[in-house]
């Protein structure tokens, strides 16, 4: 398989869990960063704040839990108890803010516990409209925005104007433009990309400067389209599940070796939240409320409008998915909930599926390969 040159340092980069590249950006521009957590996070304000948004999405199952079990319980997902696990070890240092959202029941302890750990950090807990239907959501939502950049000038020192929400508005567009080309070459040519590259070229985002993200995606898609190689007889599938905590790299590796193809899925959704561009007239902080409200992708902790069940076979029908690999973290409550309604979904439309569930630290895959083998096997052979 060929392989971008940048592949090796970009993977380094990823995976930096002492978030090496934030203390330099800080040191290079004498600006702060605030870190934010899965699954939603509006950037656009962070940035225009001139501040460096972080994504802070669990440790890559590099750490051990020494600290971090004596303020969550054992029993909460991984992503909950590595983050915080990356706070409390002093790896997050160089974070001058860290935000959440409501997402789920843990999310919101552990913004709790974030404020009483760490006083000298600016916590924020965005309170997301959970009835989009409501015509006074996106009013809502866009003080909330309102709020949140407030609190960002206090911190900050720098008073947000419109042309620099509209510039990070612009380049995010762009960006997520990006991320949907390389979602494009999954689903057209999914040989071009494994999916592990795909990944690791999207997470990159949560640690470099949005341009330097958009530089790193035009170069790469360029040399990945410039590719030359053999598609192999795989199932295509729909990887379902991981909207929140992100499975192991080698899960992705292991799923495509087993024979299929991910040909879309759940991962980086804080990157790929706006099915198409925000509008860029009008109010910025009302055309980001609106875009929340009328052009957020299908997730499991955010409310749709639309009923689930049919949103996803839908969703199968224009990935030309043959099947579906649920992969839902451990103890993820939205996932396994999701689970159930969309197994209901797939049986009516006898569509194939399995269920994976995974954790961060997981590093027995053999189990892994088999199930996928036989899933592939049955598919092929039924
Ligand atoms: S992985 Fe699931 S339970 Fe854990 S924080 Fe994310 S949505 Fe909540």
């Amino acid at each position: 398989m060929q392989q971008t040159d940048h592949l090796s340092s970009v993977r380094e980069l990823a995976q930096d869990v002492s978030f090496s590249a934030v203390a330099r950006w800080k040191e290079e521009t004498g600006g702060k960063a605030i870190g934010h957590f899965p699954v939603f996070a509006p950037q656009e304000i962070i940035r225009a704040a001139g501040m460096l948004p972080v994504g802070v999405m669990g440790a890559w199952g590099l750490l051990e839990v020494d600290y971090a079990d004596s303020r969550v319980q054992s029993f909460v997902c991984s992503v909950a108890r590595t983050t915080l696990e990356l706070g409390l070890t002093g790896r997050l240092k160089e974070l001058d803010g860290m935000v959440f959202t409501d997402i789920c029941d843990v999310a919101r302890n552990l913004s709790g516990v974030w404020k009483r750990n760490f006083p000298e950090m600016l916590v924020e807990y965005l309170h997301l409209p959970q009835n989009v239907t409501s015509a006074a959501s996106v009013v809502y939502l866009e003080r909330e925005l309102e709020r949140f950049k407030g609190k960002l000038e206090d911190l900050s020192g720098v008073k947000v104007g419109e042309d620099s929400l509209w510039e990070g508005i612009e380049v995010y567009n762009h960006q997520r433009e990006l991320l949907q080309r390389i979602y494009r070459i999954r689903r057209e040519s999914p040989w071009l990309l494994p999916a592990d590259e795909a990944y690791l070229l999207g997470r990159a985002a949560a640690q470099m400067p949005v341009e330097d993200h958009v530089s790193l995606l035009e170069r790469s898609i360029a040399e990945i389209e410039a590719r030359t190689v053999k598609s192999r007889d795989n199932i295509r599938v729909l990887l379902l599940g991981p909207f929140c905590e992100q499975p192991p790299l080698e899960l992705l590796r292991i799923v495509e070796e087993s024979g299929c193809y991910v040909v879309d899925d759940e991962l980086l959704q804080t990157y790929r939240w706006y099915t198409s561009a925000v509008p860029t007239n009008g109010n910025p902080l009302r055309s980001l409320a609106e875009s929340y409200i009328e052009r957020a992708r299908l997730s499991s902790v955010r409310y749709q409008v639309r009923r689930r069940r049919e949103a996803i076979v839908e969703w199968l029908k224009e990935a030309r998915a043959e099947g579906v690999l649920f992969c839902s973290a451990k103890f993820c409550e939205p996932a396994l909930y999701d689970y159930v309604l969309y197994k209901e979904a797939l049986e009516a439309e006898s569509v194939p599926y399995l269920h994976l569930e995974f954790e961060e630290k997981m590093s027995a895959f053999e189990t892994v390969r088999m199930q996928v083998e036989t899933f592939v096997e049955s598919i092929l052979f039924a």
